[in-house]
């Protein structure tokens, strides 16, 4: 979609540092990292936020999680944990409007949520 950030990664004409492709899903590394490993996982196919994934097309979110588990086994996050979250809409924190999945990992996270 025009004017959307990760289209604009997806398409090539903003620079990233890929961490997994394949013909639906792409990872990159969060250009503001607040953990040692901190990555997006996105659809290929633009859709503004989790409550635009509709209920026929929810093999995208199994999708980014399959591609999730691919990235944390291939780095041994699975021996020391990680953290995956899905920031939706105005009071979930969302700042980009296409539905992205946070990896993080790599240091002690906090408990805390807010
Ligand atoms: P949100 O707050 O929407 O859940 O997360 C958006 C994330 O996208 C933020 O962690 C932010 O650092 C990241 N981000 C925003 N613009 C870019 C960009 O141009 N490139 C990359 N790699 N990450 C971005
Ligand atoms: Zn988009």
């Amino acid at each position: 979609m025009k004017d959307c950030i990760f289209c604009k990664i997806i398409e090539g004409t903003i620079p990233t540092t890929k961490i997994y492709e394949d013909d639906r899903v792409l990872a990159f590394k969060d250009i503001s990292p607040l953990a040692p490993i901190h990555y997006l996982f996105i659809p290929k196919k633009h859709t503004a936020s989790l409550c635009d994934v509709s209920p026929s097309e929810m093999d995208t979110v199994k999708e980014l999680y399959a591609a999730v588990m691919d990235v944390v086994r291939k780095e041994g996050l699975d021996k020391r944990g990680f953290r995956t979250v899905i920031n939706t809409g105005e009071m979930g924190g969302q700042a980009v409007p296409h539905v992205h999945l946070h990896l993080l990992g790599g240091k002690q996270l906090s408990a805390s949520f807010a």
